[in-house]
């Protein structure tokens, strides 16, 4: 029977909370399918190694994560750590050295979930984000002169490779031909950025050419914003740089429902290292410890590490559970209008999965 070695980084905030019910339910299902095991190392990094020591990582945290198949990550950010300081030093610093380029972000308005777009559908808001997530505006390029003095200087340079853009548009053209409507809308700015954004039109134009079967359209990023408000079905596959990507997944998670049901995988494509898999929210200090987190999205990009571990008959299951128990509004947490408890809804997935017959 194949073992898969999981990482669980269950970091900050409601980070511990999601990733412990996310490892029950992947427990049910493994107790369901049989056919696969998971053994899961816990790593107690994040803010907390920060104030103990310096670091949110130890620093042989690479080394120990390598051999793994696959990390499933919770947030990390603290209220009195410098969000750059947990963004770098933990999540960054997996998300970087692994190659994990592609930060893909299904959206879809699950049962029983209510979109805050009046008469907006299931059917209307399926969308999967493509956010490139190694270079762009988070590459860290910059730098701080003359600091605290009043002619202080401050740069953030964004960085665009010809290589870069090219491997994340055929990442996206690839993901988009697999979908039923094989339509991919290419995000950027490039009527005010006239050089980085001028290259991903130039690169988006070059590699549909590669894919006659894909349709594809161009959106500037701001009225793009419109677009997904305004005409949801008109979308489908969505490609777009790291900060423009970031910043519209966080606008797609609101209109399905709630940034607490919204999944995302940090994939290397080519398996050199693990992928990493966590929820989009961040650590919500305002409800840690509250037992009102919700689990969905932890839970849904648990079935996204199940898909890329090889296992589609185990992730499918979850997935089936995961709609059947938001499907009752009375397993909705809070961020859904509802009074449930992260327990209630993790037990009624697990008994879900045990429950189903497929
Ligand atoms: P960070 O700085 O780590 O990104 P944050 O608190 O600024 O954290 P989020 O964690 O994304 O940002 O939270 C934004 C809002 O959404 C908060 O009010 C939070 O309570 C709510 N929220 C986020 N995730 C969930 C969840 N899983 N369940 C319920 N509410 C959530």
């Amino acid at each position: 029977m194949r073992t898969y070695r999981i990482a669980a980084i269950p970091g900050d905030g409601i980070g511990r909370e999601v990733i412990d019910a996310g490892i029950e339910v992947l427990a049910a299902v493994t107790e369901r399918d049989r056919g696969f095991k998971l053994a899961v190392t816990h790593f107690d990094w994040g803010s907390e190694r920060y104030k103990r020591t310096g670091a949110m990582m130890p620093a042989d945290g690479l080394d120990r994560l390598r051999g793994m198949d696959a990390i499933y990550f919770g947030s990390a950010g603290s209220p009195d750590v410098p969000d750059h300081i947990t963004l770098w030093g933990l999540r960054l610093a997996i998300c970087q050295p692994f190659d994990q380029y592609a930060n893909v972000r299904p959206t879809r308005i699950l049962p029983g979930i209510k979109s805050p777009l009046a008469g907006v559908t299931a059917q209307d808001l399926d969308w999967v984000i493509v956010r490139e997530n190694s270079e762009g505006e988070y590459s860290g390029n910059g730098g701080r002169v003359h600091k605290g003095l009043p002619d202080e200087i401050a740069t953030e340079t964004s960085i665009f490779t010809r290589a870069g853009v090219q491997r994340i548009m055929r990442f996206a053209f690839r993901l988009a031909r697999t979908r039923p409507r094989k339509l991919l809308t290419v995000v950027t700015k490039s009527n005010a950025q006239r050089h980085g954004m001028v290259l991903w039109d130039e690169i988006a134009a070059e590699v549909a050419g590669e894919f006659p079967d894909v349709a594809w359209d161009k959106m500037l990023v701001d009225a793009m914003t419109v677009r997904m408000t305004m005409k949801p079905a008109s979308l489908d596959t969505i490609v777009a740089t790291n900060l423009h990507a970031d910043i519209l997944s966080d606008l797609a998670s609101a209109l399905a429902g709630s940034i607490g049901v919204a999944p995302t995988a940090n994939l290397n494509p080519e398996r050199a290292y693990p992928s990493m898999f966590e929820p989009i929210h961040g650590s919500a200090f305002d409800i840690m410890g509250k037992g009102i987190a919700n689990p969905v999205g932890t839970f849904w990009s648990g079935v996204m590490m199940l898909e890329h571990l090889g296992e589609k008959d185990a992730a499918a299951r979850l997935m089936r559970a995961i709609e059947r128990v938001t499907a009752d509004p009375r397993l909705h947490t809070p961020d859904l209008g509802g009074s449930a408890r992260t327990a209630d809804v993790t037990n009624a997935v697990c008994e879900a999965v045990r429950a189903d017959n497929f």
